[in-house]
């Protein structure tokens, strides 16, 4: 039965896409995307890139025009947080206390940057929202020291564009390699010494003990676990997100329907897929074909993408240098079950084909 009202909650890309796709796939019934950004719907992958760097600025980051939800009526509640849901009653809370009705609802609450457990003085960032990307922008002045927290993709780039704008960057990373888990430790040595060509001072196998902040309440240093201090003028903690999901019903509920970060693996082409999916699901129509996993991340001269999941045990293969190349994972079997690939992007299209299509086969 087509629903009357549908209700977003998370007006971030899995939000936006799940209610583009209830309008181009005909539904015409009450539909209402909340979000607590006071901000329309925006590429966040863009923060740490060229709005950071200052090639793009706010308006151009917006998913849509202005006119664009008016437009297809679709009403956008901005600055609203939403504090509960009962999927039985099917109402959502606001923050103001208006109960919103649905009868679906598209759960999209994103994640959260996770926090370290010391005292925070000023000067001290995270990178999630706009508001977040205004604040460390602020900061990178041309000599001034950054500090990264954690060796992730986010904290990669940021550390990229911060070099760029002519800031000294330090990356501290507590285990034996940044981004191991997902790429291997080989790798990860591979893309450290590619930051290092760029003037990166990355700090590996070390945790932080304390930050110390001066008589104004900012912060001045770094200690770390194994007793060296690093000067900081800023630093960006990004140690990874936890899912936003304090509004997820203990179980799977029937008119519940989580889309992106909330539950998915924190990249931008699933987030938008699984908008346009739970859609889909409410309109009760054929779910898309699943696509392989897929992330990209530009930094220091390079376009990454990492296409399929690499596996711990996976032998590599290794081919090109520099400034292209590809490392492939290979399984058991010889097959490439996934690859990291550097400023290659025909590989990667043919690499997300091949994966698509064999799983397809593995499936019939
Ligand atoms: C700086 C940065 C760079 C990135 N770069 C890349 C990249 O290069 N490649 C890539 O693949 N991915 C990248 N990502 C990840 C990608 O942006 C995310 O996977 C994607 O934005 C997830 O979309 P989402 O809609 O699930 O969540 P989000 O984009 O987090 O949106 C969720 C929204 O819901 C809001 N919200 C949360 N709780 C409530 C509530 N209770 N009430 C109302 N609103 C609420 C949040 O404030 C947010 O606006 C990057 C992320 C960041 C932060």
């Amino acid at each position: 039965m087509t629903p009357r009202a549908v209700v977003i909650v998370g007006a971030g890309l899995a939000g936006a896409r799940a209610a583009e796709t209830l309008r181009t796939e005909g539904y015409d019934g009450r539909l209402v995307l909340i979000g607590d950004e006071p901000v329309a719907p925006y590429e966040r992958p863009a923060l740490s890139k060229e709005f950071l760097l200052g090639t793009r600025d706010e308006r151009s980051l917006l998913l849509r025009k202005d006119s664009y939800w008016d437009d297809r009526g679709i009403e956008l509640l901005l600055g609203t947080r939403v504090e509960k849901v009962d999927p039985v009653d099917r109402i959502a809370r606001t923050y103001r206390g208006v109960d919103v009705p649905f009868d679906e609802l598209v759960l999209a609450t994103g994640a959260r940057p996770r926090r370290l457990p010391l005292d925070l003085p000023a000067g001290v960032h995270e990178l999630r929202t706009l508001a977040d990307a205004h604040a460390l922008r602020d900061e990178l002045v041309p000599g001034s020291h950054l500090v990264v927290i954690g060796g992730g993709f986010v904290g990669a780039e940021v550390a990229s564009t911060a070099r760029t704008l002519g800031v000294h960057v330090t990356i501290v990373e507590a285990a034996n390699a940044p981004v191991a888990r997902v790429l291997g430790e080989e790798v990860g040595l591979m893309l450290a010494a590619r930051w290092r060509k760029h003037g990166v001072d990355v700090r590996l196998r070390t945790g932080v003990a304390h930050i110390r902040s001066s008589a104004d309440s900012r912060v001045s240093s770094i200690l770390l676990t194994n007793g060296v201090e690093l000067r900081a003028d800023a630093v960006l903690v990004g140690v990874g997100v936890t899912p936003a999901q304090e509004l997820l019903p203990k179980r799977p509920a029937l008119h519940v329907h989580p889309a992106g970060d909330v539950v998915g693996p924190g990249h931008w082409t699933a987030a938008a897929f699984d908008g346009a999916a739970a859609a889909r699901a409410i309109l009760g129509l054929p779910a898309a074909l699943p696509q392989p996993p897929y992330v990209w991340s530009d930094q220091f001269g390079l376009r990454l993408q990492v296409v399929g999941m690499p596996q711990p045990d996976d032998a590599l293969e290794i081919d090109g240098e520099g400034d292209s190349f590809a490392i492939r994972y290979l399984d058991e079997t010889g097959s490439v079950r996934a690859a990291l690939l550097a400023n290659r992007p025909a590989e990667a299209g043919a690499l997300r084909r091949h994966l698509a299509e064999s799983a397809l086969a593995f499936a019939a």
